[in-house]
């Protein structure tokens, strides 16, 4: 079987040239899926995996805009509509200047198979700019976000396609958004995920991405009769997962004791308590500031810079048993990936898609830690995306406790069937067999019944 994902890898590597990311994310499913062909040769003769690989649709359009200033700027906007199987494209808008094709197609492919595994009815979707929000007035977000959505309203919709935030779009981007969108179709839909809650939003949406990824961890801690309650963590970022992330563990008992952003991260070995974590929602939503700060307002904590271009990432190295990583795409190496283990840490719950590369992953796998995945740990905010859709759909809203609960039931159901596949395909306690696995069956059944298409 190493020589079909030998043969597989060449084939997207030729076809898809320079797009590193895209080829892990495939690689690692690839290996996965190995395990079920051998037993299953109707969906590699169907090439169901192949292709899953290509995009339904790409849209690629350019995003011209006029700032407050009258100069006039122009951008790349991106949808990738990958997989409609299972119901209507979904997945975030990354408005980052890191943004390519490629990145995006990775995260379009991986969304495929978390979607899959919410049990809600979701094909798999991403899209962005190489905008860069940062520093920008509000005036020019909202600018860029028309301009952005007077070319995406014509590929989206309620039952086509349905996106939500990810990194540089939260809920001030989706309104931008929603209101241009509305205007344009003249019609209130749900059409975009993480809405304002007078309008259409679902509570505990914004919370939902990193609470998920906290009752992942407590969920793997308890197959070893473990929890929360006094583990120290670490976690990486200080955005929409990062900081609710913080907030649920602090509520099941454990600290917290880093955050970052993309200059550096802060160390606060008291923990980062409820009190100080309002601050860091002030300093990160609100004043739309550095973490530096967090350090000048808090003497328990000190602040150090980080060179993306260093060997690895001295956040990952301090004692815990914990670690979250909530900020971005291959920020845990294989060198952090053994920090981590030296330190302690016997957990890891992936609130970022794919934070760990190739190397890091079987660091972790080698010593059998509870390694959660991105795609099956961090799959609470799109699974809370889809309960906004459904509430939508019967215009009526839930409360608050009535989300929260149906949260933590899709959160402990995507780690039962994690935990079950594995064993299944005999890889006992391996969620990145279990997620990738899990998740691909039930689409590549959908896709067998519906024929080529
Ligand atoms: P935000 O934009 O709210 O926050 C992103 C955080 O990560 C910021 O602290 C940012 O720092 C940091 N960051 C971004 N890019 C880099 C980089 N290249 N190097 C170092 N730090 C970086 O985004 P989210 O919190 O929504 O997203 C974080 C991760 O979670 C992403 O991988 C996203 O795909 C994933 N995710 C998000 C979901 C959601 O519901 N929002 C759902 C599932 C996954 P700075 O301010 O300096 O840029």
């Amino acid at each position: 079987m190493s020589g079909y994902v030998e043969d597989l890898m060449a084939q997207v590597k030729g076809k898809h040239p320079s797009e590193p990311e895209f080829h892990q994310a495939v690689h690692e499913v690839a290996e996965s899926l190995s395990l079920v062909f051998e037993r299953h040769s109707e969906y590699r003769a169907a090439k169901i995996l192949e292709r899953i690989i290509e995009p339904e649709r790409t849209i690629m359009f350019r995003v011209p805009w006029v700032d407050d200033q009258g100069e006039v700027h122009v951008n790349l906007g991106y949808r990738i509509e990958m997989n409609s199987a299972i119901g209507p494209y979904k997945g975030g808008l990354r408005f980052h200047p890191s943004v390519t094709l490629g990145i995006l197609k990775f995260l379009a492919f991986e969304q495929v198979f978390k979607n899959s595994l919410t049990t809600l009815p979701m094909g798999g979707g991403k899209g962005g700019s190489d905008f860069d929000p940062k520093g920008k007035s509000d005036l020019k977000i909202m600018r860029f976000c028309q301009a952005f959505m007077s070319e995406l309203f014509r590929h989206i919709g309620p039952n086509t396609d349905v996106p939500a935030g990810d990194i540089g779009v939260g809920g001030r981007e989706i309104g931008y958004l929603f209101g241009q969108y509305k205007k344009l179709r003249n019609e209130f839909t749900g059409v975009l995920t993480g809405k304002g809650i007078n309008w259409g939003g679902s509570l505990i949406r914004p919370e939902a991405t990193g609470y998920g990824a906290v009752y992942f961890a407590s969920e793997m801690l308890a197959t070893r009769g473990e929890s929360l309650q006094g583990k120290t963590c670490l976690v990486s970022g200080s955005g929409n997962v990062a900081q609710y992330t913080i907030e649920k563990i602090n509520q099941l008992g454990g600290k917290a004791v880093t955050a970052s952003d993309s200059n550096g991260f802060i160390y606060d070995e008291e923990g980062i308590n409820d009190e100080k974590l309002a601050f860091l929602k002030e300093l990160k939503n609100v004043r739309r500031d550095r973490i530096k700060e967090y350090a000048a307002q808090y003497k328990s904590a000190v602040y150090e810079a980080v060179d993306p271009h260093a060997a690895g990432n001295p956040l990952w190295d301090h004692p815990a048993d914990c670690a979250f990583p909530s900020a971005t795409q291959n920020e845990v190496n294989e060198k952090d990936a053994a920090n981590l283990l030296r330190n302690g840490v016997y957990v890891v719950a992936e609130g970022a898609n794919m934070p760990t590369t190739y190397e890091g992953v079987q660091v972790f796998l080698n010593e059998k830690i509870l390694y959660g995945p991105g795609k099956a740990a961090n799959a609470g905010g799109v699974a809370v995306s889809g309960l906004e859709m459904a509430q939508n759909s019967m215009r009526l809203p839930w409360t608050r406790e009535e989300v929260d609960a149906r949260l933590q039931l899709i959160m402990k159901s995507i780690h039962a069937t994690c935990l079950l596949t594995a064993e299944r395909f005999s890889t006992p306690g391996n969620y990145v067999n279990g997620a990738n696995i899990a998740g691909f069956l039930k689409v590549a059944d959908a896709m067998m019944d519906q024929g080529v298409v």
